[in-house]
């Protein structure tokens, strides 16, 4: 899978950078979030590098669908019956790392709305 230049979670998925692996398969792979806000906080990422949701090519969106099973099979290995699943897009919305990626968070209640 090509890395993308200075892309942490790029250097991640290639093992340069150590990170708390939870699972992985051909085309994606899910961490433990360095700064949990949840009790289990785990990020899921496409290998091939996508800067975010917004700048995701449409022929690539069978992508989405595999990052949100992945998400169930965490979510499974982890015994979450409830989580929630969220992906920041943009600078605005808290996107912090522009490699796409979704949060799985567990373990607590949440609220509704999200601040
Ligand atoms: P976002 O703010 O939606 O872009 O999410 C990026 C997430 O990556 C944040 O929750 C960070 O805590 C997390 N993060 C940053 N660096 C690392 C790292 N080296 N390993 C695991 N998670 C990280």
């Amino acid at each position: 899978m090509k890395e993308e230049k200075e892309c942490l979670f790029c250097a991640i998925a290639s093992g340069s950078v150590k990170a708390d692996i939870v699972y992985r398969d051909g085309e994606t792979l899910a961490f433990r979030d360095v700064d949990p806000k949840a009790p289990d906080h785990v990020l899921i990422i496409p290998l091939k590098h996508i800067g975010s949701l917004g700048e995701m090519p449409d022929e690539d969106s069978p992508l989405m669908g595999k990052i949100i099973v992945t998400a169930k099979k965490v979510a499974r290995k982890l015994s979450l019956e409830s989580y929630r699943l969220v992906i920041n897009n943009g600078k605005d919305a808290g996107q912090s790392v522009f490699h796409l990626h979704a949060h799985l968070l567990g373990g607590r209640l949440f609220g509704w709305p999200p601040g």
